[in-house]
């Protein structure tokens, strides 16, 4: 049986407000596979949570979970007949109770002569079996998110759900319940939606990642390709750090203040902007350059510049921190062409080129030529 969770065109409007909290949303995850839900505050991603566990009823569209259907213009099943795990961000564990019982509880719907031996098998694959009778309150904050975590998993659920779960924990302790937590989903293979805010949070734990803004998925796709290939202007401002460059279209050449690019098949527009990465721009001294040191900051192991461009924008640039260029010097500057994409005036992939990551090649619909520029018409 398949364990995946597909929806499909799921709108949702809460009473009293005529925009939809999630809007005609279509995302399917793959069996066994942890997929981050990513987008900023108020964009939805608790309420399609909620509408996969059965919390809130569609307006439209349909949810499936391992291939059963749960949710559908007339289909509603409960959420505690899902085969759904959920963790929330406050991981709502009951203080009176010790470890082991909050995890029982989780075991309610199995006989009770097995409960003991599966409350076993839980606690030593959290590592929490020394703790089992201690309270909530006698424990860390990753020793708690543990518990929730037995408890969601005693059921075996088809899915996990984790609603932010990353952060009530500090830097450190974030860092590295990362870790375990995917560790601990990947050795079990459960298929798992992790909801989150933080763009590092979400590369790290995922295998694939959706960016959702204002309701709805902008792309779903690996970190990687979503790093490199933003869909679009606003997943290429929410994801990373960049700056957009404009270029001029003259015949077959882009032409910007980093100078020259071969483009192929451009639409009807004259002007695309370039997304450049602080890490593809470098900067030397050149008192012919074009540019202007107008900001430094030193972070430890990299110093970041802001260079002002002939065109007004102000490029970021992110060096090496044992070279230091003083704010008002001229400098000239180089961006790795095979690291650019670009945008056209309708907000969608305009162009970009074919890259790898330390030899791993990453397939994308924008595959072209190697020095070449790629635009797309903008139909
Ligand atoms: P996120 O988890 O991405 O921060 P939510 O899914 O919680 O976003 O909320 C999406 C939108 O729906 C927000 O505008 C929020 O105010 C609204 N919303 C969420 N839950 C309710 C509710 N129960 N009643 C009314 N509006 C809600
Ligand atoms: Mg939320």
């Amino acid at each position: 049986m398949s364990e995946g969770i597909v929806l499909q065109n799921v709108t949702k409007f809460f009473a009293g407000s005529d925009r939809a909290a999630v809007s005609n949303l279509t995302l399917n995850v793959e069996p066994g596979e942890i997929l981050a839900l990513l987008g900023p505050s108020g964009c939805g991603k608790t309420t399609t949570l909620r509408l996969i566990a059965g919390f809130e009823r569609p307006d439209a569209g349909s949810v499936d979970i391992a291939d059963a259907t749960v949710a559908a213009e007339s289909t509603f099943v409960a959420p505690e007949r899902r085969g759904v795990g959920m963790i929330f961000q406050e991981y709502a564990l009951f203080p009176h109770l010790t470890v082991s019982k909050n995890i029982m509880f989780g075991l309610r719907s199995i006989p009770r002569r097995k409960r003991r031996d599966r409350l076993d098998e839980l606690l030593e694959l959290t590592g929490l079996t020394e703790f089992q009778n201690r309270y909530p309150y006698q424990l860390s904050g990753g020793q708690q998110q543990r518990v929730a975590m037995a408890r969601a998993l005693a059921p075996r659920p088809h899915v996990l759900l984790l609603d932010e779960p990353f952060s009530n924990l500090d830097t450190e302790l974030r860092l590295q319940m990362r870790v375990e937590i995917r560790d601990l989903i990947k050795q079990l293979g459960t298929t798992a939606i992790i909801v989150t805010h933080d763009q590092q949070e979400a590369m790290t734990v995922a295998d694939r990642m959706a960016v959702m803004l204002n309701g709805t998925v902008q792309q779903i796709d690996t970190p990687e390709v979503i790093y490199h290939y933003p869909a679009n202007r606003a997943v290429a401002r929410f994801v990373g750090q960049g700056t957009f460059v404009p270029a001029r279209i003259t015949g077959d050449l882009a032409e910007s203040d980093l100078g020259q690019f071969e483009i192929q098949e451009h639409g009807p527009q004259d002007q695309v902007d370039l997304l450049i990465r602080p890490r593809d721009v470098s900067i030397e001294v050149d008192p012919d350059g074009v540019a202007v040191v107008t900001q430094r900051t030193f972070h430890g192991a990299e110093t970041t510049y802001v260079i002002q461009l002939p065109c007004g924008v102000q490029l970021q640039s992110s060096q090496p921190s044992y070279v230091s260029i003083a704010p008002g010097t001229r400098v000239s500057v180089r961006c790795n062409r095979a690291r650019l994409a670009a945008y056209g005036d309708d907000a969608r992939v305009a162009l970009t080129k074919p890259m790898s990551f330390g030899g791993m090649h990453v397939d994308s619909p924008f595959d072209i030529g190697n020095d070449t520029l790629h635009v797309a018409g903008s139909d």
